[in-house]
């Protein structure tokens, strides 16, 4: 039997702190990747999982908000500790398990339409692979419930080839978007918007026989009534998703940025098709959301999006981001 000395200890014990046995010291190399991106709450007798599409980048964020002073601009997101170079929006895609149904809401960018599905630059179309991750395959759900019908929000209901990704799905969407983005004489204006259009008739005709007409103020489901909050698009919708006496309002597209938009309602974005009635809807809607102290989702939102509505003293709101807590929205 070896014999144990204190001095032996000691010994160890510093040879041990120089080097401990079994860990390595060698450089490791950066992964340089994302996790999967997903995340799950419970909402009343519903269970909700937002999964991400990826990051937008808007790069400096002056040309989207064409009518706002810079200075402003500039000043609101050094405020709030933002680079004023390089706006960014996430994409929170909701996945709702009512027990009866599975409810994907949004889309995400997809690759459907080639080098068009880029146009964001390559960290968006994430959702399929984050989906998978959270354990939904794409075959599970019974219905896409669109805010609207833009490139970020629909353009993976089908794959490159045109096939549905969703083969047991309907869809819901206003009659009014509908209309609009596969009307090929609405092809004016915005460079962007031949490519919208295109994109849009790819992805909503694949599902011509399955379609369920949104309309305001209207169940489109049981647990999710439709509100009409044009401008952004004539026939943009919110949702809100109730369960027992629970309520959230999945805003889709109502206000892009949490900062600009919410302390600046009224400021026009560029990719609104009505800028003023846009803005009169998110007035509308905001005052709404931070009376009733409603829980929200919103789209764009930093992830995973979930948060409140506050009033701040200028007029405008503050977004109040909720923990990453499974009770907080319940
Ligand atoms: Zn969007």
């Amino acid at each position: 039997m070896t014999q144990v000395t204190r001095r032996g200890l000691l010994a160890g014990a510093a040879a041990l702190a120089a080097l401990p046995a079994g860990i390595s010291h060698a450089a490791a190399p950066f992964r340089n990747t994302l996790p999967p991106a997903w995340h799950r709450f419970h909402f009343g007798d519903y269970e909700a999982t937002v999964i991400s599409d990826g990051r937008l980048p808007l790069g400096k964020p002056e040309p989207a908000f064409p009518a706002s002073p810079p200075q402003e601009i500039n000043g609101l997101l050094q405020d709030n500790f933002l680079p004023p170079d390089a706006a960014t929006l996430e994409q929170n895609v909701l996945v709702l398990n009512t027990g009866r149904q599975l409810i994907l809401f949004d889309t995400g960018m997809g690759e459907s339409m080639g080098a068009d599905s880029k146009m964001f630059g390559p960290t968006t179309g994430k959702m399929l692979a984050n989906m998978r991750a959270a354990g939904i395959e794409p075959e599970q759900i019974d219905l896409v419930v669109l805010t609207h019908a833009h490139c970020d929000h629909c353009w993976a209901l089908v794959d490159a080839q045109g096939n549905r990704t969703f083969p047991n799905a309907q869809v819901a969407v206003s009659e009014a978007d509908l209309k609009y983005w596969t009307d090929d004489n609405n092809k004016r204006g915005p460079a962007f918007m031949t490519s919208f259009i295109e994109g849009a008739k790819k992805n909503l005709s694949a599902y011509r026989d399955r379609m369920v007409m949104v309309r305001d103020e209207q169940e489109v489901t049981p647990g999710v009534v439709a509100l009409s909050t044009p401008g952004h698009t004539v026939g943009h919708h919110c949702y809100a998703i109730r369960s027992g006496n629970q309520m959230m309002m999945n805003t889709g597209d109502l206000a892009h940025h949490h900062v600009l938009l919410l302390r600046k309602p009224l400021w026009e974005f560029s990719f609104d098709t009505d800028p003023k009635q846009s803005a009169q809807s998110r007035s509308r809607m905001l005052d709404r959301l931070a009376t009733d102290r409603t829980p929200v989702l919103s789209y764009h939102f930093p992830w995973p999006g979930l948060g409140h509505v506050s009033r701040h003293s200028d007029g405008g709101y503050d977004w109040v981001a909720a923990p990453m807590d499974l009770s907080t929205l319940g």
